[in-house]
């Protein structure tokens, strides 16, 4: 049987990673300082006699023995990772420096969790592999960006330097139930507002573009990345390329909540990006890849999730 750890698996995105591999018969050791991830998330698999959680900063050295390592552990908001950017770099750096080491030492398969932040605020779209960025390096951001992208550089020397079996998935916004209704993202938070019935708080003109992802898609997207061939290592976009405003994101979530919330303006983060959209051809061709979750369908499914938790 397969040892699969998974670092920042009580978090959203690791909660999900962590279920599917348990379903699939794995062996998951778990990975988590509860910075921003909750028991709660993982509660369901405790009991499950492959599934272990060990309560570890990744930012310490970590010995143990696996097959397969997922690298999720990192405050993904920017509220939170803004919150102690200090250690938001030491988890991206400090943190990939011991799993790469880990890694290295075992023998195993590494795929970090890197972000569609590593291209800043892009003036190329949708953005595509080889574009390099524009990021901010002394910014409010910039411990999250920077740490990603120093992230990507310690996982392709190691592969370089060591011969280290890895992949790099650059994930754009994903979203889904168990995201953490303060986690301070914009669909949660829109989410949130309009079932509490408070105003729905657009940062500054509404007219900046994400594209999302369904979480159950992006999880299918890491489990294909890691089983991809070894001369693959990504860099690979996932992502899902249908495009909105945050002003259409509000107007969509209004529709489907109902009720009497109402829209508000606030001003615009610094270096918040203005438009971001993945081009996933690589991902299509080398993963047979593609999201399959319209984004009505997803919200409607994590509109079910915060309303169910609202009201417990
Ligand atoms: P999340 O905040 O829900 O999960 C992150 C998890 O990592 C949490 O459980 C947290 O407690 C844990 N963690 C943080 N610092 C740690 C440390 N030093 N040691 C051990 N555990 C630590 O966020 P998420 O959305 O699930 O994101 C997971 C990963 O995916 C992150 O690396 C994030 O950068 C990346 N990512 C997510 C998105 C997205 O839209 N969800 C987009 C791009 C990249
Ligand atoms: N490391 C770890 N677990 C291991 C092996 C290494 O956490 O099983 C950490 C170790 O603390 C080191 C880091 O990974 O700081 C990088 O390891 P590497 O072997 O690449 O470098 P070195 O130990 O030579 O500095
Ligand atoms: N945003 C917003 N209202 C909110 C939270 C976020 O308008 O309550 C905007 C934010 O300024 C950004 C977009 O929504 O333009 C996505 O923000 P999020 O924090 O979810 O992700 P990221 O900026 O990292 O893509």
């Amino acid at each position: 049987m397969q040892r699969i750890l998974v670092t920042g698996g009580a978090g959203f995105l690791g909660s999900h990673l962590c279920e599917r591999l348990i379903q699939r018969g794995y062996d998951v050791l778990c990975v988590d300082n509860f910075f921003t991830g909750t028991k709660a998330n993982i509660f369901h698999l405790l009991a499950h006699p492959y599934f272990e959680l060990l309560r570890h900063d990744v930012t310490f050295p970590l010995y143990v023995e696996v097959d397969r390592i997922f690298n999720l552990a990192c405050p993904a908001s920017p509220v939170h990772y803004q919150r102690d950017p200090v250690q938001t770099t030491k988890t991206s750096v400090h943190g990939a420096i011991n799993m790469l080491g880990l890694a290295k030492r075992i023998k195993a398969r590494i795929l970090q969790a890197s972000t569609s932040e590593v291209y800043g605020d892009p003036e190329v779209h949708p953005q595509t592999e080889d574009y390099w960025g524009r990021v901010n390096p002394i910014g409010p951001r910039s411990c999250y960006d920077e740490g990603k992208r120093c992230a990507e550089t310690l996982f392709f020397d190691y592969h370089r330097q060591h011969n280290l079996d890895i992949k790099v998935a650059r994930i754009f916004n994903t979203y889904g139930p168990r995201m953490h209704p303060n986690d301070g993202r914009v669909v949660s938070n829109f989410v949130v507002q309009a079932l509490r019935g408070e105003d729905i708080t657009i940062f500054g003109d509404g007219q900046q573009t994400r594209s999302f992802c369904y979480v159950d898609d992006m999880i299918e997207a890491l489990l294909r990345l890691m089983d991809s061939d070894k001369d693959f290592t990504g860099p690979v976009n996932l992502g899902n390329p249908q495009e909105v405003t945050m002003l259409e994101l509000a107007e969509k979530i209004l529709k489907l909540v109902g009720g009497k919330a109402k829209i508000t303006f606030r001003p615009l983060p610094k270096d918040d990006p203005k438009q971001r959209k993945p081009d996933i051809t690589l991902a299509r061709v080398k993963l047979g890849w593609a999201p399959q979750v319209e984004l009505e369908d997803g919200l409607r499914e994590t509109i079910g999730y915060f309303k169910r938790l609202l009201k417990s």
